[in-house]
């Protein structure tokens, strides 16, 4: 005869190893992941700080997104202890995870006990409604797109390679875009810099870009910088982002963008494209190689494009904008894998992508020292770039 399923879940626990909330609250972030396998609605409803959600129904699926390791020391929680124990169990005998423990009690104990629950804000019903398609992606959900409404994201340039990102992340919902551009909308501009229109033809770039991003999503706040970025406001632009998103198309400038984002420890989604091909990279400070390690000193000048006008296919910054746009949703929201210490490589004419390994310099002039040494003196140092261009004939 079959076991009842009282009888099949006591059999099951007394297999499975279960551990008090008190010893999980000794020992979280001391290298054991905590996993929640309840339901999404009872994760948004307060979860354990720190805790990382994988419903029951997605374990098998989705448990190695979380957890890579299968040695690592991995304690399961649900509302009461006993959907952990299962799943506890289907991890140690199918998935091959060795230190699987249950929370006795759930987070219901948890809360008796008067530990501390997570309760992330809620969005607003038209908010629901308008992020609805991210919230349905198990990776992203309300804990992500709340993430997406609070971050800060610094777009550098609104022209070919930031207008898509801006649009997208907009649409997206990421609460704050800070856009730095002097310019004004051209002619020859709209070819590719979808986010300006004709009749804004001699409007400011980024007063452009404002209006386009509004009529989008009126939660974004646009904040606008009618500027150059030099070494003289640098600091005070960039520090409190999040995310920095540079489409600057000079080499003086990037390398300025580097020292001062290594010093603050922001990451930068960087693009560059020119004609047929684009390059896309994200300098996460300490983490991978910064600009410096990859380019020590600025390439020939003849492949600069900020040289001169050069011609772009004008789809070409949309698609390298979106892979931007893309990687700043993964470093915001806390997915995936960055492109962090990768290099990819696009060439449109043949359709391919192409993947080059960078690694960090370990005599790198920047991000070898401590971000607190690299001094106001250093940043941006760069050889006369007009002198650079003319020697490249
Ligand atoms: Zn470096």
């Amino acid at each position: 005869m079959s076991p009842s399923g009282a009888e099949f879940i006591r059999k099951i626990r007394s297999q499975v190893e279960e551990v008090d909330p008190s010893v999980v609250q000794e020992h979280l972030g001391n290298g054991m992941v905590l996993v929640d396998v309840r339901e999404s609605e009872e994760w948004d409803a307060g979860h354990i700080p720190g805790a990382k959600h994988v419903p029951r129904g997605y374990l098998e699926s989705r448990i190695e997104g979380a957890v890579k390791d299968r040695d690592t020391r991995v304690v399961l929680y649900c509302a009461s202890g006993q959907r952990s124990a299962l799943a506890a169990n289907t991890l140690r005998e199918q998935l091959g995870y060795e230190n699987v423990a249950s929370m006795n009690g759930g987070i219901t104990l948890w809360k008796d006990r008067g530990y501390e629950v997570e309760v992330p804000k809620s969005l607003t019903k038209e908010q629901r409604e308008r992020y609805s398609r991210h919230i349905l992606v198990p990776e992203i959900g309300l804990e992500g797109q709340t993430k997406l409404l609070e971050a800060k994201v610094l777009l550098l340039g609104a022209g070919g390679l930031g207008s898509p990102t801006a649009l997208y992340l907009a649409a997206a919902g990421v609460g704050t875009l800070g856009i730095v551009d002097d310019d004004e909308v051209d002619l020859s501009n709209l070819q590719r810099q979808v986010i300006h229109t004709t009749d804004r033809i001699g409007v400011a770039k980024v007063d452009s870009a404002e209006e386009s991003v509004k009529a989008i999503n009126p939660d974004v706040n646009v904040v606008k910088y009618k500027t150059r970025l030099d070494a003289s406001n640098i600091m005070e632009i960039i520090e409190g982002y999040d995310v920095i998103v540079d489409g600057v198309d000079n080499f003086p400038t990037r390398y300025l963008l580097n020292d001062a984002t290594v010093r603050l420890q922001i990451p930068v989604v960087s693009a560059s494209i020119l004609g047929f091909d684009g390059q896309l990279s994200v300098f996460k400070p300490y983490d991978g190689p910064c600009y410096r390690c990859l380019y020590p000193v600025p390439p020939p000048a003849e492949l600069a494009p900020s040289c001169g006008a050069n011609g772009v296919l004008g789809v070409l910054p949309g698609t390298m904008g979106l892979l931007q746009a893309t990687e700043v949703i993964k470093l915001v929201v806390g997915v995936g894998e960055p492109l962090v210490g990768r290099l990819l490589l696009y060439e449109a004419l043949g359709a391919t992508f192409t993947e080059l390994k960078v690694r960090r310099d370990p005599e790198c002039p920047v991000c070898s020292r401590p971000p607190e040494d690299i001094s106001d003196d250093e940043m941006g140092v760069f050889p006369d770039y007009e002198a650079f261009c003319a020697a490249a004939g």
